[in-house]
């Protein structure tokens, strides 16, 4: 009988972040084109020495050989492609970046095709290396992974029942996903009011050329209160969404054995676990990235 041949995979990655294993290996969390996001050992990555471990850090970008193991792949060869070694020495900019990956990890589940969150992610990033305005990256990435996953958030009309919204006086709710009409917003004690400013840059950069959005001045009023709205609206989808993703990932890790990758130990403080906060001032554990 002839043996079993172990089939590989060549595939570009952004990594997203990484555990440790035992006392030598890493598993480390990939968001793929065609394969969207996998978890897969680096073995040794942990040794002084290894051949791996530099090119598996959160947020490179990296051409990855997988060999397919008995439950999760192997990292046999890894090369990076693009170090974001400038993000990663400037914390607002890391911070930035850091969410990016956290927000791509909450909107993905394993093994299902992610090829438009793996393109927003890492047209993102590069945004982030280049100098771009980090509002405007930031939000931009949201709202188009939000679409991406089936939650574009509504600011034309009433996000309940599609009827045209006043002009001025706005309300929103993110359990609704965007605007309130003036008779849906009583069903939504959650409701509040929202600057119609911020509005119309929502709308621009949902809609428009990321060009044509990017040349708006935007002052620190509009700037914080979109930030506001949008970490609300991306809570809100993540909760809702969180039941649907964890029901999916299980059916498809029906497979024995699988349960290695839910170890939830952790070696990575940047990781950012937890809530969604993006908070340029202090980044949470930033410090575990630099000069890496
Ligand atoms: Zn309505």
């Amino acid at each position: 009988m002839p043996a079993r041949v172990p089939r590989v995979t060549k595939t570009e990655a952004v990594v997203l972040k990484r555990r440790r294993f035992g006392d030598s290996d890493r598993i480390v969390t990939l968001l793929t084109p065609a394969r969207g996001k996998l978890d897969a050992i680096a073995k040794g990555a942990l040794r002084p020495r290894s051949k791996l471990a530099g090119h598996l850090e959160p947020m490179t970008h990296v051409e990855v050989v997988l060999a397919h193991g008995r439950t999760l792949g192997i990292v046999t060869q890894a090369q990076t492609i693009e170090p974001f070694a400038a993000l990663r020495d400037d914390l607002e900019r890391l911070s930035a970046g850091l969410y990016l990956l956290e927000l791509a990890d909450r909107f993905t589940v394993e093994e299902a095709e992610a090829d438009a969150a793996y393109v927003l992610l890492l047209t993102a990033l590069l945004r982030l290396l280049r100098g771009d305005g980090q509002q405007l990256v930031v939000r931009s990435f949201e709202l188009a992974l939000l679409e991406a996953t089936g939650f574009r958030p509504e600011w034309q009309r009433c996000a309940a029942c599609r009827a045209e919204v006043a002009a001025d006086g706005l309300v929103w709710s993110p359990l609704a996903g965007g605007l309130l009409c003036e008779r849906c917003r009583e069903s939504h004690p959650e409701s509040e009011r929202i600057d119609v400013s911020v509005v119309k840059v929502l709308r621009l950069i949902q809609d428009a050329p990321y060009e044509e959005a990017a040349r708006v001045r935007l002052n620190q009023r509009v700037a914080a209160g979109m930030e506001g709205v949008m970490h609300d609206l991306v809570r809100a989808m993540a909760e809702r969404d969180l039941g649907s993703a964890r029901f999916l990932a299980a059916v498809r890790h029906t497979r024995p054995g699988n349960d290695v990758g839910d170890d939830s130990s952790s070696e990575d403080p940047a990781s950012l676990n937890g809530d969604v906060t993006y908070t340029p001032q202090e980044p949470q554990g930033a410090s575990g990235q630099t000069g890496s």
